[in-house]
């Protein structure tokens, strides 16, 4: 195990002139505005082809500064990842299992020919920068500190092969509770003319530019009255794989769990694998595999399909009511929120938040 505290201390901490006040911090955290209000600092790393990383340290947030022709901004060389620190009722602070974002973040790096982060400098820079900004994390129920390591490609040069020169950070957002009033289910548009990752592409890697090929189908999913997108494997159409920013699961009537089994083109969940485990431990059977479209479409129809549901970091796991196509059009049981759904919701959220023993060490 890690000694957070000696990671901690490997990064040199320049803490900002210009604070937040306290009152105004307070009623950013009674109303997070996620993703456009960030806690007061920002960890950071350097690196180059010749020296490696350097420069640990902890700075003040800000604008980075970046030549027009950085390669980031021509070829998105770029990864990221996500996840969230919470606040448990002692006041004590958690990360949800960091080591395996630490994990997807070396496969991403890897993939896209970017520099790999050790999983000490990932957890450092976490450790390093919450504990700066320890007062960010709010305590309201629901509420946590969205927590944003990103990576890129910061050299000047317009040639196109990897970076000799590299940029790591991490922003921090506080997030309220992703539902409001109550656990809702959500509809689901099946992309039609669109795929969101091709086989031997970067489909299993967090990187932006897989998001910026989500936008256009999102976009229809709204204009069809749907609130997400799902896409099928893009070689037989077929297959479900995942939806722009969640990872998909199925219960069957006889408490059968399944999920689309990871083929390469589908991002691994750190929630998905979460909930295989959970799943597992309470006694279903769990089943990673393809699942079509037609099978499932056939299943909701006649009943063996009970629930379904998407899940992440953001929403931890939202109930699916529907889906949507050009042919389809049918709902999830009663369209109500399933009870496995909600009770491994209620499980994940409690393991994450405190309330609930977690007998795996999943929180650092
Ligand atoms: N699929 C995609 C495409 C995603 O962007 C995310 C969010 N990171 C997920 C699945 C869920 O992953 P996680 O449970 O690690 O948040």
């Amino acid at each position: 195990s890690l000694d957070l505290g000696e990671l901690a201390r490997s990064f040199e901490v320049y803490p900002t002139s210009n604070p937040t006040s306290a009152e105004e911090r307070a009623a950013e955290l009674r109303a997070p505005r996620f993703g456009t209000v960030f806690s007061d600092h920002m960890a950071r790393i350097t690196w180059n082809i010749d020296g490696g990383w350097r420069d640990r340290r902890v700075v003040e947030y800000g604008p980075l500064l970046l030549d027009p022709a950085a390669a980031v901004l021509h070829y998105a060389q770029e990864i990221f990842e996500g996840l969230k620190a919470y606040r448990h009722a002692d006041g004590s602070v958690w990360t949800f299992r960091p080591e395996a974002n630490a994990a997807r973040f070396r496969r991403s790096a890897r993939r896209l020919a970017l520099p790999e982060l050790s999983t000490e400098d990932f957890i450092g820079s976490l450790v390093a920068l919450v504990r700066q900004d320890v007062d960010w994390v709010p305590d309201a129920e629901g509420f946590s500190l969205y927590l944003r390591p990103f990576m890129y490609a910061s050299e000047t040069f317009l040639g196109v092969r990897a970076s000799h020169e590299v940029e790591y950070l991490v922003i921090a957002s506080p997030v309220g509770s992703y539902f409001a009033d109550g656990v809702k289910p959500v509809s689901i548009w099946i992309a039609q003319d669109y795929h969101r990752a091709g086989k031997g592409g970067t489909g299993a890697a967090k990187c932006g530019g897989n998001y910026a090929a989500s936008l256009l189908p999102q976009i229809e999913a709204y204009e069809q009255g749907c609130e997400q997108v799902a896409f099928l494997d893009d070689v037989t159409e077929t297959y479900l794989e995942e939806l722009g920013g969640m990872n998909l699961f199925v219960v069957k009537s006889d408490g059968t769990v399944e999920t689309p089994e990871l083929t390469g083109t589908i991002l691994e969940g750190v929630t998905r694998s979460s909930i295989l485990q959970l799943a597992r431990d309470r006694g279903h059977q769990v089943v990673e595999r393809k699942i079509a479209l037609s099978e499932l479409i056939a299943g909701i129809q006649d009943g063996s399909v009970a629930e379904v549901f998407a899940c992440g970091t953001a929403a931890v796991i939202t109930p699916i009511g529907g889906f949507k196509s050009t042919d389809i059009d049918v709902t999830v049981a009663d369209g109500g929120a399933g009870q496995l759904t909600m009770a491994l919701r209620e499980e994940l959220t409690g393991i994450q938040t405190g309330k609930v023993e977690d007998r795996y060490g999943w929180l650092t």
